[in-house]
């Protein structure tokens, strides 16, 4: 995710700066909310194959290919030893017919776990060779249902999660004292916004980009999300998806529908992200010293296993 604050011009319309980013004016705050993860959302290829009951990625929040490269995936790819329905596809790239994967699959790849703060499994989508891809993402769904906070491991460091119209998740945060920083709210698609924000044409298209910038957009008049979001601002700070995992999130919350359909449609469930104004190293949740400073904050772990 490109992390970016968002500011109107007078008009309303959004600029790119000298990088070539699109600024807007209330951009700089929400720069900092969240860890740049520096990567685009998975491509529609790779949202296919988790969405589709039929293929060996289906809900597998690794999924990846040569074109969006999943840097949770990528980052384990020389620890990863194929698998033969891993290699026979890799074989077969030359083939303009077979889709081009460069990604692990659920057998090869790596895998996530959900876990207490004393490093006790709640639920694994692996157990050796016994596949369970889906448990780690429907549990850590029933916990933050319930006012869970979970703390999830992201290649930039650790997201702190909770549901983001749950004001007392948020306040149990706040207390928490890692983060005294406006929060941003993560939703399946724009349509899930509608009611809460109101974007202009220019921050709509540039939500909707694959970089996944975070915007701080004008609340609406009517908005129902708790204010503690954001004390005392007028704006939220929006993103959608950045990464395989949180798209499951909001499938598992779809009832895990087969295809794509429901990601044009509004979805109930709302996000709130927070980073810890600690520097928290990547995987954090295996470092015992950051994971005893989250665990004030966080009822559980969502990390990454390897294979
Ligand atoms: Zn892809
Ligand atoms: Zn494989």
């Amino acid at each position: 995710m490109q992390a970016v604050a968002a500011k109107a011009t007078s008009s309303g319309a959004l600029t790119p700066d000298s990088a070539g980013r699109t600024e807007n004016p209330l951009a700089s705050r929400a720069s900092s909310l969240l860890p740049g993860d520096a990567k685009p959302a998975p491509c529609a290829a790779c949202l296919e194959r988790m969405f589709d009951p039929a293929d060996c990625c289906w809900q597998y929040a690794f999924t990846s290919c040569r074109h969006c490269k999943n840097p949770s995936a990528d980052s384990r790819q020389q620890l990863i030893q194929p698998c033969s329905a891993c290699l026979r596809t890799a074989a077969r790239q030359d083939d303009s017919r077979v889709p081009s994967s460069d990604g692990p699959c659920p057998r090869c790849g790596p895998h996530l776990d959900l876990q207490l703060g004393n490093g006790a499994s709640i639920a694994c989508d692996r157990h050796g060779d016994e596949l369970h891809t889906g448990y780690a993402i429907a549990a850590s769904l029933a916990l933050l249902r319930n006012g869970a906070i979970i703390a999830i491991e992201s290649e930039s460091g650790v997201h702190l999660c909770c549901d983001a119209r749950n004001a007392v998740a948020i306040t149990r945060l706040r207390a928490a004292g890692l983060n005294s920083r406006p929060m941003a709210v993560m939703a399946a698609n724009l349509a899930s916004l509608a009611g809460e924000l109101m974007p202009n044409a220019s921050e709509s298209e540039y939500l909707q980009s694959r970089t996944r910038p975070v915007l701080a957009l004008q609340r609406h008049p009517q908005a129902t999300l708790p204010a503690s979001l954001a004390p005392g601002e007028e704006v939220l700070a929006v993103t959608l998806p950045f990464s395989a995992l949180y798209y499951l999130l909001f499938h598992a919350s779809a009832d895990a529908p087969s295809g794509i359909a429901w990601l044009a449609q509004p979805q109930a469930l709302l996000l709130a992200l927070s980073t810890t104004d600690q520097e928290a190293p990547p995987a954090a949740s295996g470092n015992s010293k950051a994971r005893s400073t989250l665990a004030r904050a966080a009822d559980a772990f969502l990390i990454y296993g390897d294979s």
